[in-house]
């Protein structure tokens, strides 16, 4: 079985992988990828754009960098909004990559930010308007005190890292996902699929297979108010799965266009559990189809790669990815985490970003 490190680096790599191998093709429709790139679609990066990522790898890195910051400035008792206004603090400075100039932050924050020395970061890919408008608002979101009725899927595809924490059981790493994505996605559907990704991550790398991980964060999806649409979509893509037909575009259709936060979740778990020992297979599939197909392949990737580790990841997908050096380090820092002490928190203290 892989460790947790092996996973955490699969996870990270596989997303950006996901987010690089779907770019070029995100608003094209089935046909027209197929008349560009033969039979198969997209199935190498494409050999203008490369390995180059989009908004899905480079928030998800400042999701990383706020929990990073979270674990090292703010003690173990503090509460979890400290944690999650570390993680917006971190957005914020996502925001300067961008060319914005937002209130909020202050000039320690920026030196705490090692995002911010990072030139590569520095390129507008597309970023999602909510993600702009909401930050730019001054305003932090909340679930309960919501800033709008968003439902996009920049919420969800920047989410994984909250299934890294260990600070307690898998209940923590739901809900960290899910105040993560409602900083600037208002809508429980644009927060709840966020949620479930964090928990189906933590509970690969606290060892279980797929499916239990999937039904585990179902069960605690259940538990939250307007889980319905969320919970229908994934529920869709089970069956979808569960049906026997064979992967194919036409079903990932059915299930959406991943521009929305459940949507892109669904397609990503439909294509996850086709390709359990395959990561090339599951990831191809959840790019080549007329919608989000950045989104959903970073989370397809985030999935496959922290199910079969970093090893699964072809090497042609790792050359020429871009920023991996410093997508290595966020995962360096979390996997050094101690996945095997129950619930609990053992930190090395040397600062290693
Ligand atoms: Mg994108």
């Amino acid at each position: 079985m892989k460790n947790p490190e092996e996973k955490i680096y699969g996870c990270l790599i596989g997303g950006a992988v996901g987010d690089a191998l779907g770019a070029p093709v995100e608003f094209k429709p089935f046909d027209s990828i197929i008349t560009r790139y033969g039979a198969q679609g997209i199935t190498r990066y494409d050999a203008q754009t490369g390995g180059k990522i989009t908004d899905d790898t480079q928030m998800t890195l400042f999701t990383a960098e706020g929990l990073v910051n979270a674990h090292k400035y703010f003690p173990k008792e503090c509460k979890l909004s400290d944690k999650i206004l570390s993680v917006y603090k971190s957005y914020l400075c996502w925001l300067i990559t961008q060319g914005y100039e937002p209130d909020g932050i202050t000039e320690e924050d920026k030196e705490m930010n090692k995002l911010l020395k990072v030139k590569g970061l520095y390129s507008r890919r597309a970023p999602g308007e909510t993600c702009l408008k909401s930050l730019m608002s001054g305003k932090i979101g909340w679930t309960h005190l919501p800033l709008n009725r968003s439902k996009g899927c920049g919420g969800v595809m920047r989410a994984a890292p909250a299934g890294f924490v260990n600070w307690f059981n898998d209940e923590f790493n739901f809900k960290l996902g899910m105040d993560i994505a409602a900083i600037t996605h208002g809508h429980p559907s644009g927060y709840l699929p966020a949620g479930v990704l964090a928990c189906i991550i933590r509970n690969i790398l606290d060892g279980k297979n797929l499916m239990d991980s999937i039904n585990r964060s179902l069960e605690l999806l259940k538990t939250k108010k307007e889980y319905d649409v969320t919970f229908l979509s994934i529920h869709t893509a089970l069956a979808a799965y569960n049906s026997g037909d064979k992967l194919n575009w036409r079903v990932i259709e059915e299930l959406g266009e991943g521009w929305t936060a459940e949507e892109a979740l669904a397609i990503a778990i439909y294509c996850s559990l086709n390709a359990q020992n395959n990561f090339e297979k599951g990831v191809v599939m959840a790019v080549n189809h007329g919608g989000d197909s950045d989104s959903t392949g970073a989370i397809t990737g985030n999935i496959l790669g922290a199910l079969l580790g970093i090893d699964a990841i072809p090497e042609y997908y790792q050359n020429g990815l871009e920023l991996i050096d410093v997508i290595k380090d966020y995962a360096d820092y979390f996997s050094r985490l101690d996945y095997n002490r129950e619930g609990g928190e053992k930190r090395n203290e040397e600062m290693i970003l």
